[in-house]
């Protein structure tokens, strides 16, 4: 039999020494490079053909805390139907439109994409207003606040390495929790980590893939709520039309089928903010380019003044949106049937607290064990905080309800 002869071939197999000059040479000078890394907590030799972000990307999507996203709740609990959002839907969302505005700008992708995957790390069960309640049970510890449980996730919580805790990721991603915040804060909402103080002198400012990861999320959460608000009956799209963007959409689309109206209504809502986003910050970068004196690295601009972000709407658009986030609120996050659940949700979460917290046996032994190194409250803040839906059900139903009641859940 002939011998299978590989055909010649004339390019070079792909490293991250070329995908660091790739960066360098194609991405905007806005860019972060994963070849200027401020490194990570504890130092690791490189990957010889990821680059830094790239590796960090697919640590968090091999991590527990990424697996768990699939069972919280986004705004519908999450056995309500197979429909809906979930954290983990969610997430998947933030990153497409993340990787569509970098890429388009020029920014580093990678580094987008691995922020969105992380961004929601930190988020309870059943959503924000479980965050409230643990906020309130927290409040003689500092209390409690997502973006700083996503930080105690990624360096503390997850434990996949023998050397140390977390997932050692590099400053560049774990960015998207501490945004401009300095450690002091981080410190007083219970996140200890000496280590990470390493990097308190990071960029006065958040990093641009951070500030597209954030407007990604408001885009995605904005137009999938109302997608499940109206599905579910909950939300009348009429009662949107208040905003200009949404009656616009909604009237271009009159007489359509109303399943095809709206998937085109939600189409059209992100495609346009998505555009206005990439259209405006380019005009923006562009703009600071053109002056002396920049400084993307520290977060400097002279060139316009005092503004916090490069990466944003138009003020149009801007207007747009905080007034869609408005009318979502009263119409929808603020319906009786919602928030009816998230009542339950949070006396379910009351209970637990105080369970544990007076039989810290019953936690698993991860955070048994942690009890003696830190308060008994954050690690069982911790511990629930880390819950699936489904998860904190079930506790509460095994350790509150008669076992005869038991047998039907
Ligand atoms: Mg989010």
């Amino acid at each position: 039999m002939a011998e299978f002869v590989h055909p010649p071939t004339d390019f070079n197999a792909i490293t991250r020494k070329s995908l660091e000059e790739n960066e360098r040479s194609h991405l905007s000078p806005h860019a972060t490079l994963s070849g200027d890394s401020l490194g990570r907590l504890y130092p690791e030799e490189e990957h010889s053909f990821r680059t830094a972000f790239q590796r960090d990307r697919d640590r968090l999507i091999h991590s527990t805390a990424f697996r768990r996203l699939e069972y919280k709740t986004q705004v519908f609990v999450n056995r309500e139907g197979d429909y809906y959002r979930t954290r983990l839907t969610h997430t998947l969302e933030v990153v497409q439109i993340s990787r569509s505005i970098a890429r388009a700008l020029a920014l580093n992708e990678d580094l987008a994409e691995a922020m969105a995957l992380a961004h929601d790390m930190g988020h309870t069960p059943f959503g924000h207003t479980v965050e409230e309640v643990l906020d309130e049970l927290m409040a003689d510890e500092n209390g409690f606040e997502h973006n700083a449980q996503g930080l105690r996730c990624v360096d503390l919580l997850e434990a996949p390495y023998a050397g140390f805790s977390g997932l050692n990721l590099t400053y560049e991603v774990r960015s998207i929790f501490t945004k401009k915040r300095p450690m002091a804060d981080l410190r007083r909402l219970g996140y200890a980590s000496p280590e990470s103080e390493k990097f308190d002198g990071g960029p006065s400012k958040p990093i641009m893939e951070a500030q597209v990861v954030d407007l990604a999320d408001s885009v995605a959460y904005n137009s999938h709520d109302i997608d499940d608000g109206i599905k579910s009956g909950l939300l009348d799209p009429e009662s949107l039309c208040e905003t200009d963007v949404w009656r616009r959409i909604w009237e271009s689309s009159l007489g359509q089928d109303p399943g095809i109206r709206r998937r085109t209504a939600i189409r059209q809502l992100i495609n346009r903010q998505v555009t206005d986003i990439v259209e405006a910050s380019y005009e923006r970068m562009k703009q600071i380019d053109d002056q002396p004196g920049r400084s993307p690295s520290t977060g400097d601009y002279p060139a316009l003044g005092r503004i916090e972000r490069i990466i944003d709407f138009r003020p149009e658009m801007r207007k747009q949106e905080t007034e869609l986030k408005r009318l979502l609120h009263k119409n929808l996050y603020r319906h009786p049937q919602v928030t009816r659940k998230m009542d339950k949700a949070c006396t379910m979460i009351r209970s637990l607290f105080n369970y544990y917290l007076e039989h810290p046996e019953q936690m698993t032994t991860s955070y048994r064990k942690r009890a003696g190194d830190e308060p008994l409250k954050r690690v069982v803040c911790d511990y629930i905080a880390g819950m699936t839906d489904r998860f904190a059900e079930g506790e509460y139903v095994s350790l509150f309800l008669p076992d005869s009641l038991r047998m039907n859940h």
